[in-house]
């Protein structure tokens, strides 16, 4: 809570962001916007569907506002990275699987 009094899901997101705000000490918390904002594949659901990381993606409204924008605005920007660090416990899984380690 911010000392004006508005509600943001975590401490990481910025007290600037239009988007994370999510409530206000007098009117309450606006349970549709945080229902929305807590699951983010909601958001994206045409482009999260189908994508491979989705079971790794960590992605959070934290990551995703840049503190100005709408929800029509944001894409993940860090899908990429995402995708990529998946990719390569992928790989580091296989290969220390191949040399009999087990876990
Ligand atoms: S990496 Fe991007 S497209 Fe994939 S699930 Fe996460 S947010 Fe969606």
């Amino acid at each position: 809570m911010t000392v004006d009094g508005d509600f943001y899901p975590c401490e990481r997101v910025s007290e600037k962001s239009v988007l994370g705000k999510i409530g206000n000490i007098f009117s309450g918390i606006y349970l549709e916007k945080a229902e929305k904002i807590l699951n983010i594949g909601k958001i994206y659901e045409d482009k999260c569907r189908d994508c491979w990381a989705y079971s790794a993606c960590d992605i959070c409204i934290a990551k995703l506002d840049d503190t100005e924008c709408n929800e029509k605005d944001i894409l993940p920007k860090d899908c990429k990275k995402i995708k990529f660090t998946f990719e390569n416990n992928l790989k580091d899984y296989c290969v220390l699987k191949s040399l009999g380690y087990k876990y």
